[in-house]
């Protein structure tokens, strides 16, 4: 797996007004929307392009455009809504799929209670949006759940990711013939005995739309 930990001082500028737990929802919404249009901008690094040539006023000028099949943008519902806007800002011509998955507070294992993804993603560039990488559980169980559906394209963009959940995701697709990628905004310090990040941000499902 690829890794890329970015270090854009407005990245960390928004993710510490994130991390403060006065930031009130509206907010953090809007913070996590601004801070997802930057790390979008860094995840589509490798989109697939194709050359064209435009006229401009003055002359004929070579350039590229998004090649098609468009890209698929995917989030893991509920926290992952939150990032949708910010990732189809930069790609507005993407599908946009959903998948449903819950994490049980007990055993912190994910199962998926919706799907709305194309059932065909073979050569389609996949964006998958989760804010944490946490025991890294979840993005195993999405990633196995893509790759079923021929994805071999995948990126994951989260704002904050574990030590340990890295390490499992890595663990897991270390001989897989396929090219996984992952984005956070940092890398934090641990997990903490209920699986949170520490220090994080909280739950950020609840931070986004409250605790329902
Ligand atoms: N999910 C969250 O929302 N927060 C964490 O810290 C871990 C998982």
């Amino acid at each position: 797996m690829r890794k890329l930990i970015t270090d854009h001082p407005l990245i960390s500028h928004k993710l510490t007004a994130l991390r403060d737990e006065r930031t009130d929802s509206p907010t953090f919404r809007r913070l996590a929307d601004e801070l997802v249009t930057l790390l979008a901008y860094e995840a589509t690094r490798s989109i697939r392009v194709e050359v064209v040539t435009v006229q401009t006023p003055v002359a004929p000028a070579q350039g590229v455009r998004l090649a098609a099949p468009t890209p698929v943008v995917i989030p893991i519902l509920r926290a992952g809504l939150g990032m949708l806007d910010g990732m189809t800002r930069l790609l507005p011509t993407a599908e946009v799929g959903f998948l449903g998955m819950v994490r049980d507070h007990d055993t912190l294992q994910p199962t998926t209670y919706a799907d709305r993804i194309p059932g065909d993603l073979k050569g389609r560039q996949v964006f998958l949006l989760d804010p944490m990488l946490a025991t890294g559980g979840t993005l195993v169980a999405a990633f196995n759940y893509l790759i079923e559906r021929g994805a071999s394209d995948i990126t994951a963009v989260c704002i904050l990711a574990a030590p340990e959940g890295i390490k499992i995701v890595e663990d897991a697709f270390k001989d897989a013939k396929i090219d996984i990628k992952l984005v956070t905004g940092a890398l934090d310090e641990k997990l903490n005995e209920h699986g949170y990040i520490v220090p994080g941000l909280g739950d950020a499902g609840d931070r986004l739309y409250g605790v329902v």
